[in-house]
C-alpha cells in the first residue's frame, strides 16, 4: 500500500506531474474537425467507447455536415445511421434535437457557455465540459467520467461518489492549469493501467503515492470495498 501525500493538493500536484511523463501525448481519443463534430461525437460517447464512436462517425459526418442536416432529418434516420451506438434510439432523437436548437436558437452555431450547451438536448455538465475545452479553448471545470470517477478515489483525492462532487473536489486540488490535461492523464491510466476491475498496481507509476494499492493489500482503501 502507498502513503499519499500530506496534503490532496500536493497530492493531485504528484499525480499531475508524474502522469504527464507517462503519457506525454495524453489527448482527447475522438475523431472530429469542427465544432458540431466535436459536440456529436461526445453526446455519442456516453456509456459507449471512442473506437465505436468514432468508426461511426466516419460515415455519420459525411452525410451529416451541418445542424440544418441533423435538424432536418427524423429521429429513426439518426438512429439508422449511428447504430451500433449505446442506446442509439435515444441519441438519434437527441441529435435532431441538437439540430433543431441550434438552428433555431443559436444561429446555427454550438454554443460557448455552459447552459446554454446544457440546454440541449443530451447534453449534461461532462458534455459541456468537453465542448468548452476542446471546441472553444474554455476550461471552466474537470470532466469526470467513469476513469477520472473511480482513479481520483483510489488516489484519495476525493471521497465523493457522484460527478458533479468530485469535479468540486478536483477544482480545489488540481492546478487549474491542469484541469484540462488531469483528464486524459486519468483515462490514459485507467486503460493503460488502473482498470476498473484488474489494476496492474505493480506496474503503476503511482503505486508508492496510492493509498488503494493491492500490493499489500486485498482491500480498496478509498471506497472500502475489496478488490
Ligand atoms: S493501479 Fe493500483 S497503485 Fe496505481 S493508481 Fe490504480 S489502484 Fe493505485
Amino acid at each position: 500500500m502507498g502513503v499519499p501525500l500530506d496534503s490532496r493538493e500536493a497530492q493531485a500536484e504528484e499525480v499531475v506531474d508524474r502522469l504527464r511523463e507517462a503519457y506525454p501525448d495524453s489527448t482527447i481519443s475522438l475523431n472530429y474537425s469542427n465544432r458540431l463534430e466535436l459536440l456529436v461525437a461526445v453526446v455519442l460517447s456516453a456509456q459507449c467507447t471512442d473506437e465505436r464512436v468514432n468508426s461511426v462517425t466516419e460515415d455519420l459526418f459525411e452525410t451529416y455536415r451541418t445542424p440544418e442536416d441533423y435538424a432536418n432529418a427524423t429521429q429513426d434516420e439518426l438512429a439508422d445511421a449511428i447504430y451500433g451506438i449505446t442506446f442509439h434510439n435515444n441519441k438519434g432523437g437527441y441529435l435532431q434535437g441538437i439540430g433543431e436548437r441550434i438552428v433555431e436558437e443559436f444561429d446555427g452555431e454550438v454554443p460557448d457557455t455552459m447552459t446554454d450547451l446544457q440546454s440541449l438536448p443530451g447534453v449534461g455538465r461532462k458534455t459541456a465540459n468537453v465542448v468548452l475545452q476542446h471546441g472553444h479553448d474554455i476550461v471552466e471545470g474537470i470532466v469526470v467520467d467513469t476513469h477520472v470517477q473511480r482513479i481520483s478515489r483510489r488516489l484519495g483525492l476525493t471521497e465523493e461518489e457522484r460527478p458533479e462532487a468530485i469535479e468540486t473536489d478536483l477544482m480545489t486540488t488540481v492546478p487549474e492549469d491542469h484541469w484540462q490535461q488531469f483528464t486524459h492523464l486519468l483515462i490514459d491510466h485507467g486503460r493503460a493501467t488502473c482498470t476498473a476491475r484488474n489494476p496492474d498496481c505493480a506496474d503503476c507509476v503511482l503505486e508508492d503515492i496510492c493509498p488503494s494499492s493491492k500490493l499489500d493489500s486485498e482491500v480498496d482503501l478509498a471506497s472500502g470495498e475489496p478488490w
